[in-house]
């Protein structure tokens, strides 16, 4: 039965496969193709055809090593494998049955002649040589196969070299990324060290230490550039003595600034042969380093963006920033004389180190600056500015926090209401400013002589108001006499007419909770009482 016999093709050329297709189904037979050497042996394995037609020129294998290893394999080695191929050579055909194949076709192909051989070989026919000619054949394929073979193994050879070489690569650059991984890894730990510390200067002290660990560093020195750029003042260092840089004084010109900006901060000298900068030059002798990382660590225009946006926001405060803020940092580092050359793999990472450092350090320099600044605000907004004491705003609040202290701890407090006597006409006599000195200089007298527990504060005009935390109304009014006195003995600047260098208070005294428990009726009281000195002469106490 023709329909059960399968014909295999392996052919890479399209239209060749398409004329066969045509012929094979024609006739009946189950028609396979396939278009590569590697392609047809599996084919062939799977489906086990009945026939297999080939042509031996193949893109990726030649033809006659898909015969000889088709006739290796136990299921196919009574299949008939016929060539079809360009007689282009003399003696192809012997050729071609010397390599294996059962008969051979040539190309271009003559159906009515194709389609008889087909059945022929289907039936088991085999082209055949002399005994004597195959023998020779034989002989020559032989030879011819012997010289493929040797040229493969020498291919195989250069390949396998090739490949080790590779290898070999492969593994150094295994253990760089290993390395690089590693370091990575430390810097990445050693950098969330220096946020945690949050101490600008205890990340300067401690860089140096750091860097020789993390980069295996013989030396490592971080200098302070001075603002004109000349002297370096060496802050902190690792693997050599601060005391070196006392005796030799570290100078960089302006020029070399320069060139690091250029350079991107950071600048390798693998050779001081090279340097072309001449006090950079005097410095790596000094240092007697022949290659070394030297690197700026700041400047990176944190601190104006963040000055400009405190500007823009309205809020004026660049006079009370520290200069020290906008301090810029030089690093040196080098491997020493045994230490090794550095990889430039190992100089990125340096590089991209310094830029973060540089980063956590001025944050940290701005974030102590805004804390200072806070608290400079934040003590501004409760002083009165002429005397320095407690504004009315902060006593008001503060009164009410100790009534509440003392209802709390079952305690007392008392009140002072402090007004001065005839301040009017110690200003029309000494004049303003002389009024404005005496108010600075009796409220600092009665600060300076109450307790530190006790706040002074200036209610307004020339009119003071003291909180006595602790203080019964009999104690209260000995303090108030005392205050009184004290004021009374003392002596003033200025001139002229009465009241000249003297000056008295008038006291009203008020106390929680004998007086009252209420804050603003305590307050109302104590100025009561003070009319009332007032009334009785001044320069006097009066109780409530
Ligand atoms: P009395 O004994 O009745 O308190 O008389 P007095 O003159 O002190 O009281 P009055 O209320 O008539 O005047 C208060 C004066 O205090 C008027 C004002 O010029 C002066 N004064 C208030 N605040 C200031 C200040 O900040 N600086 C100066 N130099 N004088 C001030
Ligand atoms: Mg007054
Ligand atoms: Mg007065």
């Amino acid at each position: 039965m023709q329909e059960d016999k399968i014909i295999l093709y392996i052919e890479d050329d399209p239209e060749a496969r398409f004329l066969m297709a045509d012929i094979i189904r024609y006739k009946g037979y189950i028609y396979l193709e396939a278009s590569r050497g590697l392609e047809g042996i599996k084919l062939a394995e799977k489906h086990k055809p009945d026939l297999i037609l080939i042509d031996l020129m193949l893109p990726d294998m030649q033809g006659y090593e898909v015969t000889t290893h088709l006739k290796t394999l136990p299921q196919l080695s009574r299949t008939p494998i016929i060539a079809i191929t360009a007689a282009t050579q003399k003696n192809v055909k012997e050729i071609v049955l010397a390599a294996g194949c059962d008969g051979f076709i040539p190309k271009p192909i003559n159906i009515s002649e194709f389609i008889y051989k087909i059945e022929e070989f289907l039936s088991g026919h085999k082209d055949h040589m002399e005994p004597e000619e195959e023998r020779l054949y034989l002989q020559k394929y032989n030879i011819q196969l012997v010289s493929r073979l040797k040229k493969k193994i020498l291919e195989l050879e250069t390949l396998n070299k090739n490949l080790s070489v590779l290898n070999s690569e492969l593994f150094t650059s295994k253990e760089e990324l290993s390395h690089y991984n590693d370091r990575l890894f430390y810097l990445n730990n050693l950098a969330n060290y220096l946020r945690a510390l949050n101490d600008p200067q205890a990340v300067i002290h401690i860089l140096p230490q750091k860097i020789i660990e993390g980069f295996q560093m013989e030396r490592c020195v971080l200098f302070k550039i001075v603002p004109e750029h000349e002297t370096l003042v060496a802050e902190a260092a690792a693997g050599i003595a601060l005391s070196f840089f006392e005796q030799n004084k570290i100078r960089l010109s302006e020029q070399f600034f320069h060139e690091l900006a250029e350079e991107g901060n950071i600048l390798w000298i693998k050779d001081p042969a090279e340097i072309v900068d001449e006090s950079l030059q005097v410095f790596s002798e000094k240092m007697k380093a022949p290659s070394f990382l030297i690197g700026n660590i700041s400047n990176l225009g944190i601190y104006k963006d963040s000055t400009s946006i405190l500007k823009d926001s309205g809020v004026d405060l660049l006079a009370d920033f520290d200069p020290s803020f906008s301090q810029q940092y030089l690093v040196f580092m080098d491997k020493g004389k045994k230490g090794g050359a550095l990889h430039t793999y190992e100089v990125r990472i340096i590089k991209s180190f310094l830029h973060s450092a540089a980063i956590i350090h001025e944050n940290m320099l701005l974030n102590a600056q805004l804390v200072n600044l806070y608290k400079i605000k934040a003590e501004q907004a409760i002083r009165d500015e002429m005397t320095q004491m407690y504004n009315y705003r902060y006593f008001i609040q503060e009164l009410h926090r100790e009534t509440n202290r003392s209802k709390r701890f079952n305690t007392c407090y008392s009140l002072m209401m402090v007004d001065i006597d005839h301040f009017k006409k110690y200003n029309d006599t000494n004049g303003h400013p002389e009024g404005d000195k005496a108010l600075k200089l009796l409220s600092n007298l009665m600060d300076q002589n109450t307790r530190t527990t006790d706040t002074v504060c200036r209610y307004g005009g020339e009119e003071f108001t003291i909180i006595l935390p602790g203080l019964k109304k009999s104690e209260a009014i000995m303090i108030a006499e005392k205050l009184r006195s004290l004021i009374e003995d003392h002596h003033f600047s200025g001139e002229g007419a009465e009241p000249c260098c003297k000056l008295t208070i008038s006291i009203g005294v008020a106390s929680y909770p004998e007086d009252s428990t209420r804050p603003e009726v305590l307050l109302k009281l104590a100025d009561t009482a003070m009319y009332k000195a007032k009334a009785q002469g001044r320069n006097r106490v009066v109780a409530s």
